[in-house]
């Protein structure tokens, strides 16, 4: 062990960034659209973990419900947890280290579900909304020539 004291040598001058350079897809998820829903049913160390992954791009989102370690059943519905929600509360559990705490973060998986279709739909209209924007546009500009070559005709009389 050396006694330098300060810095170290060589530090990074900025936080690695996972995928710099690749274009992200905003409306996939994790994207600015379609973020991912918070992290639930585990402790607040656990908490931490999983956001630390989805951070530097370690997190691997499920693409079907996982094996619950306790009961078997195919139930785990969010990633990098090993028990299901059912199991975890009923043991009063966290979901992924499987510790015996008196504070789990976050709501029910439900609720959350709620909360993303409202999401989801948010970003329909905003859709919509857009699209009607555009539509008024080019049927202003239509306007525009129709009037345009009324008013030539008018003027060649
Ligand atoms: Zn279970
Ligand atoms: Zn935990």
């Amino acid at each position: 062990m050396s006694n330098r004291k300060g810095p170290p040598k060589h530090q990074n001058q900025f936080a690695w960034k996972p995928k710099a350079g690749v274009k992200i897809n905003e409306t996939e998820l994790g994207g600015k659209f379609r973020p991912y829903s918070e992290v639930t049913g585990v402790c607040q160390r656990c908490k931490e973990q999983i956001e630390w992954k989805r951070k530097y791009g370690k997190y691997k989102p499920l693409t079907e419900p996982a094996k619950c370690q306790k009961c078997s059943k195919r139930a785990v519905r969010q990633a990098h947890h090993n028990l299901c929600n059912a199991c975890a509360k009923e043991n009063k559990v966290c979901a992924k280290c499987s510790c015996r705490v008196g504070h789990i973060v976050g709501r029910d998986l439900s609720e959350k579900e709620t909360e993303q279709k409202t999401l989801e739909e948010a970003i329909k209209n905003a859709r919509e909304r857009e699209r009607r924007t555009l539509l008024r546009t080019d049927i202003d500009v239509t306007a525009v020539l129709i009037c345009c070559g009324y008013c030539d005709s008018m003027r060649n009389r």
